[in-house]
């Protein structure tokens, strides 16, 4: 394997995941039923164990066309690379921008232009400050110019564009203290229902969609026909709901039916448009719809426990996530499955969109 051109090597990683869901999926069926043990099925095990960095450092991945995938530094950080320079979705956690810098470099050692963040949270955005810095923006004008409204402008960063959101959301009013550094702040938001530019001859679309919050980006790099989805898929748990920022399980679920008009399948339903979730491991259209069912599932099971005047300790007496709790449920940790049911619940409650 080591001997196949990276991105072949990257193919064959994907089918056997593929592969291993499908045989996980099997292997939690026959021991609910009576087949188990015949015809000499070896029960795979679950959930499979995969491959990834060591804890601490990062990992490059190709996808497909001018897209590669670097793990392992918080959130999954997407690169775009070609003649014009280099495009980054997320900048990871703070911690890792030294590693996710020089995973980049390995990449392509053209100049830094953009930086996308997705959403506001430190895992996206914590590598914001120390990896723009490294680049330079596309200069509108010659580097003399000094006059008119771009006289300022700060060329010697990449441009960092996000919904307008998630600038409000890491600044601060004048006067008042901001929850970071304005050196991580995006100086290039939309707030448009879409933002679209040409950039290593390829469209780069970015939609605002709401879903873990109000102020979502998704990307869309439609030559290589990749999309940046970030935290509306995480394929690691229960999608985390922010709901002081706006997020609700309806827009999750919203987000995912829009993500999988995206997507078209290649032969036997796997493959195509390739997903890079916000976590996890590298998705296509079948595993977005999989996704899509357990969060719509789940959100009929308590819309309807609200219905019927349920309180939020008789659903999570209920277990609404029980079928799924092996795959996506977490006992422990910042985003557990009695955070995710309870944040669930209030988003329907409030009948938030
Ligand atoms: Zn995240």
């Amino acid at each position: 394997m080591s001997r196949l051109p990276r991105a072949a090597t990257s193919r064959l990683i994907l089918a056997s995941v593929t592969v291993m869901t499908t045989l996980g999926v099997f292997g939690f069926a026959e021991r609910v039923s009576t087949q188990a043990g015949q015809g000499g099925v070896r029960q795979a095990a679950w959930p499979p164990a995969l491959r990834g960095p060591a804890p601490g450092e990062v990992e490059v991945l190709p996808v497909q066309g001018q897209v590669f995938l670097i793990t392992g530094a918080g959130a999954n950080i997407t690169v775009q690379a070609g003649e014009e320079g280099i495009l980054l979705v997320d900048t990871g956690l703070a911690s890792m921008s030294d590693k996710v810098w020089a995973a980049v470099q390995t990449i392509s050692k053209g100049k830094l232009r953009y930086v996308i963040n997705t959403t506001e949270h430190a895992d996206h955005t914590g590598g914001n400050a120390t990896i723009a810095a490294k680049g330079e923006t596309v200069p509108l004008r010659e580097r003399t110019y000094t006059a008119g409204p771009m006289g300022t402008l700060e060329y010697n960063r990449a441009s960092v564009i996000s919904y307008l959101t998630v600038l409000h959301r890491m600044s601060a009013p004048t006067g008042q203290a901001a929850p970071t550094p304005q050196a991580a702040w995006p100086d290039n938001t939309y707030s448009t229902p879409q933002k679209r530019f040409y950039f290593n001859h390829e469209p780069v679309v970015i939609t605002h969609q709401p879903a873990n919050t109000d102020g979502n980006s998704v990307v869309l790099f439609r030559k290589s026909d990749v999309v940046s989805a970030g935290d509306l898929l995480d394929l690691t748990g229960y999608p985390l709901i922010d709901l002081k920022a706006g997020g609700s399980l309806q827009s999750i679920v919203q987000a995912l039916n829009r993500l999988i008009d995206t997507t078209v399948p290649a032969a036997h339903a796997s493959g195509g448009t390739l997903v890079i979730p916000g976590h996890g491991r590298i998705a296509d259209h079948a595993e977005v719809a999989y996704y899509r069912n357990m969060t719509t599932i789940i959100r009929d099971r308590i819309q309807d426990m609200i219905r019927k005047r349920m309180t939020l300790e008789q659903i999570k007496a209920a277990r609404p996530t029980r079928d799924y709790d092996a795959r996506y449920g977490r006992a422990t940790g910042a985003w557990t499955t009695d955070m995710f049911v309870e944040a669930a619940y209030r988003s329907l409650a409030a009948g938030t969109n």
